[in-house]
């Protein structure tokens, strides 16, 4: 066995030994690129991607079982976000460049994540950390005032305390189904959440469908989707196979690029949560962003009203004079705004899956069903429609209540 490591010790990307101490030393990637532009020579493809990786591998803090890897991606929005909105409070023109700009960047490196692939807590902290400065501010600018009632705060308090409440549930397991991958392989065989049985690979593809189509149809509920599955046989193991988990799918569940794990009835990767959105814990993922637009609207509507008074808070938000006259109210003024901006984006996506919802499609069906052209849109092209669960309003809804509660009926069948 090797001996423990010291608190400043760690193994590195490539499992070497390393010391915090010697973090700036040898990166033959920096070293090359150095050399390179000192000589002005390009840079040969990746190497800024293995320079950024080996710094992030590097951040770390002294730990009684070892140094412990830093998530760099959390410490940009800690310091960036009050720089920003103090540097905006500051005059008007320099708000409207700040605000326009930082959801700009903020989509920009969301594209650049989902290209990649990655993983990252870059937007789960901005989001948290978005929250936890608004409340401060809104406690330490707007509540010394006056305007403000001491039973307003505890509705924002109590809103704020919901809402992350519903986000940390919404964190939970979305429905993974266990990947063959993560087992051992040569044992083919590998359990469906719903105690079901699918066989793997070896076992060929018959035995595969039947319980896969069996257990989709527990899954969901639904018996016409069951029966459709089985006319077209074929053509749906082809569809529900996962290569990457090995397993064959239940009926609405999609692989997710980002987890590297299937998921039953996927919506879609949410990377505000850094999380997917599945059958587990979509009710959560409504419940938060439900919360989150309430408490921020109030917030809003509260901090107008102080800020501009005896105006309505949709006439102060366009039009306060009075809100750059000293720097505290040009700062709550600000954050009204920034909250603003974030509300409308959380209202849209909302909006969404409200109507997602109400037709009974996923992110994922949705998605797929533009790619192969096989749905409808409906709205104006907000939702659409690919017609394969729509029971209508009242049953859509019922049936996304009691996700992840189980059917009564399965039980008995799994005995069997
Ligand atoms: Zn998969
Ligand atoms: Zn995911």
């Amino acid at each position: 066995m090797e001996e423990p490591l010291c608190c400043c010790e760690y193994v590195d990307r490539k499992g070497e030994r390393n010391h915090l101490v010697a973090c700036f030393c040898d990166c033959e990637d920096l070293d090359e690129g150095c050399e390179r532009w000192l000589t002005c020579k390009s840079l040969p493809p990746g190497t800024l991607e293995r320079i950024a990786d080996t710094i992030a591998d590097r951040v770390r803090v002294p730990w009684f079982t070892g140094a412990v890897k830093i998530n760099i991606s959390l410490v940009p929005p800690l310091l960036l976000l009050p720089v920003f909105l103090h540097v905006a409070a500051l005059h008007f023109l320099l708000a409207l460049v700040i605000l326009t700009c930082l959801p700009m960047v903020v989509l920009w490196y969301y594209y650049l994540t989902h290209r990649r692939k990655e993983r990252t807590l870059f937007f789960l902290s901005l989001g948290l950390f978005s929250l936890g400065y608004m409340y401060y501010v809104f406690l330490q600018e707007v509540v010394p005032r006056g305007h403000v009632g001491y039973s307003q705060v505890v509705v924002l308090t109590c809103g704020l305390i919901l809402m992350l409440a519903a986000l940390s549930r919404a964190k939970t397991d979305p429905g993974y189904l266990p990947s063959a991958t993560s087992n051992d392989k040569s044992s083919c065989q590998v359990m469906d959440l719903p105690s079901k049985k699918v066989t793997g690979s070896s076992n060929g593809l018959h035995g595969v469908t039947t319980s896969g189509a069996t257990s989709g149809r527990a899954v969901n509920g639904e018996t016409k989707g069951y029966s459709r599955l089985s006319a077209e046989e074929p053509e749906g193991i082809k569809k529900d196979w996962c290569t990457k988990c090995q397993l064959v799918r239940p009926a609405r569940a999609g692989h997710c690029r980002l987890c590297g794990r299937c998921v039953r009835r996927l919506d879609h990767h949410c990377v505000w949560i850094n999380s997917c959105v599945g059958e587990q814990n979509h009710q959560a993922f409504i419940l938060a962003l439900s919360f989150f637009m309430l408490t921020s609207l109030y917030g809003i509507v509260l901090t107008l009203d102080t800020v501009c008074r005896g105006r309505t808070p949709f006439v102060a938000l366009f039009y306060c004079p009075g809100a750059y006259s000293d720097y505290s109210s040009a700062l709550s003024f600000t954050c009204v705004w920034y909250c603003a901006i974030v509300t409308a984006g959380m209202g849209y996506i909302l909006l969404i899956q409200l109507l997602n919802i109400s037709y009974n499609v996923t992110e994922r069906e949705a998605r797929l069903a533009l790619r192969d052209n096989t749905g409808r849109r409906l709205l104006g092209g907000l939702v659409i429609d690919t017609g394969q669960y729509n029971r209508g309003f009242l049953c859509n809804w019922g049936h996304f209540l009691s996700l992840g509660s189980p059917p009564p009926q399965r039980s008995a069948e799994d005995i069997v």
